[in-house]
């Protein structure tokens, strides 16, 4: 039915194909057959699994971000008539290409490149990857200005916060409010948080997510994040995004008017309801997922965060008060400090106190006015994490042997 209203297929191109978000891209995608078209499909290593949805979903190209696995890759792909490519430089052409709606779910600084590149031809940006905005939100943003590229939240809280937009004048909006599971650690007390294993922090009691977002889920990294977001995306200040744990996932996001009136967007705690919205865009279409149950939910509960379990949070809100190379290096001690934990080099509880520590250091002196600068601001954070790191690895103290 859904190519039947006679219109032009949409041409998608999608960052990050094999993971949780890029498959259910591609899961949506399925449910509407001539409405949707491939361009490119891009994966860090999984090539078997990239060759795989680039046959399924006929896509013109393919390409995977490790270089050394080039060769898999064309092996995979002989025959199928779809143009490989890989490293980096292609990860940007992929995304150069001429795809008219392109979803940006890379996880990390590493899609800031190709998501720009997308933004920098003005396609119509499915932004999944909040990175991005943490690392680089007030460049990003005039990026997106400059070239006329429409940018539609796919994180659930922006994307609830997005549709309740619609209802009225930005200028009337008093406060926003981003919901938060409370992720798996909800009720644990702080001497349980400091023993979790990676297999914990990942087991997400509403979502299921890739392996980096579950942890700063579990932080509430992830929430801090989104109060960034939320600042650039929207242009409110950050006293005017609140966050609350709504442990029901069914409120997604709010937006408080200057009238008392408060409109929120519901619905199932499943990343194809916001992927969907912002694939069909402005129009809606159906994609495959359950309906929220409200009598069967029963009741809705608001509670708010924890400070003291969940430090992440005000850091966050911290150093996007700072500003300058502040996000930049929040974001870059976040991935390497979580990347530790995931390879038991690390506690859960370091994970926030290291990057706490990132901030109060002179890395935030660093210029950050151009992309250039940036990611400068992006390796040597990197440097300075992992050597924080190690110095906390038990492993490394206790194992010398001395
Ligand atoms: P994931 O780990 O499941 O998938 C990440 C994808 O990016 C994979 O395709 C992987 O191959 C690719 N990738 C990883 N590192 C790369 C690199 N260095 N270079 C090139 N490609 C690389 O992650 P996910 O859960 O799908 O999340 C993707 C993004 O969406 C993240 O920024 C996350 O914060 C955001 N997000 C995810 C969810 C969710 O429900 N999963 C919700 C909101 C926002
Ligand atoms: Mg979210």
């Amino acid at each position: 039915m859904s190519g039947a209203r006679g219109r032009r297929p949409r041409r998608v191109t999608v960052l990050g194909a094999t993971g949780s978000i890029g498959r259910s891209t591609l899961a949506v995608i399925a449910e509407h057959p001539g409405r949707f078209e491939i361009e490119a499909l891009t994966a860090r290593t999984n090539t078997a699994e990239l060759a795989r949805l680039a046959r399924r979903h006929r896509a013109r190209l393919a390409v995977i971000a490790d270089p050394s696995r080039y060769r898999e890759l064309r092996e995979a792909l002989a025959g199928s008539g779809i143009e490989t490519g890989a490293g980096k430089e292609a990860l940007v052409e992929a995304a150069e290409r001429p795809a008219e709606f392109v979803m940006a779910a890379i996880v990390g600084a590493a899609g800031l490149a190709p998501t720009l590149a997308a933004v920098r031809r003005g396609a119509i940006v499915g932004l999944a990857n909040k990175e991005c905005l943490v690392s680089a939100g007030p460049l990003f943003m005039a990026e997106v200005r400059r070239h006329g590229a429409t940018l539609l939240p796919v994180d659930s809280e922006h994307n609830a916060v997005f549709q309740a937009l619609l209802g009225g004048d930005p200028a009337d909006v008093e406060k926003i409010v981003l919901t938060a599971s409370g992720g798996p650690f909800l009720h644990a007390s702080i001497e349980e948080m400091a023993a979790v294993t990676p297999a914990r922090a990942t087991a997400h009691p509403n979502w299921r997510m890739g392996a980096k977002i579950s942890v700063d889920s579990a932080t509430m990294m992830n929430k801090g994040f989104e109060v960034i977001e939320a600042h650039h995306l929207f242009g409110l200040p950050e006293p005017a995004i609140e966050v609350m744990v709504h442990p029901q996932s069914a409120v997604h996001g709010l937006v408080l008017y200057r009238d008392g009136s408060m409109l929120a967007q519901l619905g199932p705690a499943d990343m194809r309801v916001p992927i969907a919205s912002t694939l069909a865009w402005p129009e809606r279409m159906r994609c495959g997922v359950g309906r929220l149950d409200l009598l069967a939910l029963g009741r809705l509960e608001f509670l708010p965060p924890d400070p003291d379990r969940f430090p992440a949070l005000a850091t966050a809100r911290e150093a996007l008060r700072a500003g300058g190379a502040a996000p930049a290096v929040l974001n870059a001690a976040n991935e390497v400090a979580v990347q530790a934990f995931l390879e038991n080099r690390i506690g859960f509880l370091d994970i926030a106190r290291i990057v706490a520590d990132m901030l109060g250091t002179p890395l935030v002196e660093m210029p950050a006015d151009s992309m250039e600068e940036i990611l400068a601001v992006d390796r040597e954070a990197r440097l300075r994490t992992a050597r924080a790191c190690e110095a906390r690895n038990p492993r490394k103290l206790y194992g010398t042997g001395a």
